[in-house]
């Protein structure tokens, strides 16, 4: 059954409408008052899926506006989904723990001790995102984090997997785990201040090719511009030059001059038209979240910088088969390579600790995100 399919019917039976598979790839819907509002159907009516539509049916669509309908029936229902996976961790011998841990935790400035491996459950908490991108043109996309709320890593990696084992599950078995005790979660306002900063480097990953052409388009298009321009400028110099060798009144080379600034302009004031058009907004709406406990290998980390020392614990998670990484607390993306400040010992990436343009000194990006910490320039106004 099509996912679509499935979703339709599971609502619509929770909602206590009568429906019927029909063929081909259909639905026959007896609907209570308030489905027939919600989802504009008479009381009777037929549904199809595929390509081919069962007699009277008509056609649903996530293309068409039958996802906002189904949200609109759902309301805040289904926001969030909490299960447990029970699967016994592949036990990543101490060895190869250690392996990994050496080549995936990359410190440039500071060293780590690893502790004692052992099992532990950690909780993964997945949230997806609706993003529309829009400039000359328009992009929805789906966006998924997944965080390791038990250490703040990101394990985006295991949003495949979480989804398809989601899909697997008995819904009854769901619907009981969806009242499950959250109590060690994160708090809504901690994950809404981190999807925020890991959402910006997402996005532009995500939305890379779609900016890629539209820059070309951008490109193309102001090319055109100063080509047509250059053109009328030449002409005009040509003219007011010409006019100049014969000689004629200051009068007539002043309007020439005129026509110059003119060209000139107008040509600034399409090229301010070109950027509007190209400028791009993205409106990101969340979607849905959900978390899953689940066994990992886990050993407590000690990173060491200096005099000071920063306790963590690092995830090697069986399913991903990898570590859960931590991301750059200056700028939330994944680095390859750690640098670690003095003060607060923050796990940053080299961009996010690199020296100060101006007086040269490194400062942490993350200690210090609007300026720098030892002479107060602004990061975002280089002189
Ligand atoms: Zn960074
Ligand atoms: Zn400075
Ligand atoms: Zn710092």
């Amino acid at each position: 059954m099509s996912d679509l399919k499935e979703l339709l019917s599971r609502a619509l039976a929770a909602e206590g409408a009568l429906i019927e598979p029909i063929e081909p790839d259909g639905l026959e819907i007896m609907a209570p008052p308030h489905v027939q509002k919600a989802l504009a159907l008479p009381e009777w009516s037929r549904v199809g899926f595929g390509s081919e539509l069962p007699d009277q049916a008509v056609r649903v669509s996530f293309e068409s506006e039958w996802a906002e309908r189904l949200e609109g029936l759902l309301g805040e229902r289904g926001r969030l989904a909490h299960f447990l996976l029970q699967e016994r961790p592949y036990p990543a011998p101490r060895q190869e723990f250690e392996k990994s841990a050496q080549r995936g935790f990359v410190l440039q400035n500071a060293t780590f001790r690893l502790g004692p491996v052992e099992e532990a459950t950690a909780r993964y908490l997945l949230l997806a995102f609706r993003i529309t991108a829009a400039s000359d043109e328009k992009r929805e996309d789906l966006v998924y984090l997944c965080i390791n709320e038990s250490n703040g890593a990101i394990a985006n990696a295991l949003a495949g997997p979480l989804l398809l084992h989601l899909r697997a599950q008995d819904h009854l078995e769901r619907a009981r785990l969806n009242n499950a005790a959250q109590a060690d979660g994160w708090s809504a306002q901690q994950i809404f201040t981190r999807s925020a900063g890991l959402l910006i480097p997402e996005i532009r990953f995500q939305l890379s090719p779609f900016l890629a052409g539209m820059e070309r388009r951008m490109a193309r298009d102001l090319e055109r511009l100063h080509a047509y321009h250059s053109e009328l400028r030449k002409e005009a110099a040509a003219r007011r030059d010409e006019r100049g060798r014969k000689g004629e009144i200051d009068e007539t080379r002043k309007v020439d001059q005129m026509r110059l600034e003119a060209i000139e302009r107008e040509y600034h004031t399409k090229v301010a038209d070109l950027r509007r058009k190209y400028a791009m907004s993205v409106e990101v709406r969340f979607l849905q979240a959900l978390r899953a406990d689940m066994p990992v290998r886990r050993a407590a980390v000690t990173v060491l910088r200096r005099k000071g020392s920063r306790q963590t614990h690092l995830d090697w998670n069986p399913i991903a088969r990898r570590f859960d990484l931590f991301p750059c607390e200056g700028c939330w993306t994944s680095p390859r390579v750690y640098c670690v400040c003095d003060d607060k010992l923050h796990l940053v990436c080299p961009s996010c600790f690199c020296a100060c343009p101006y007086c040269g000194k490194e400062s942490c990006r993350a200690c210090h995100p609007a300026k720098c910490g030892k002479c107060a320039h602004s990061w975002g106004a280089p002189e």
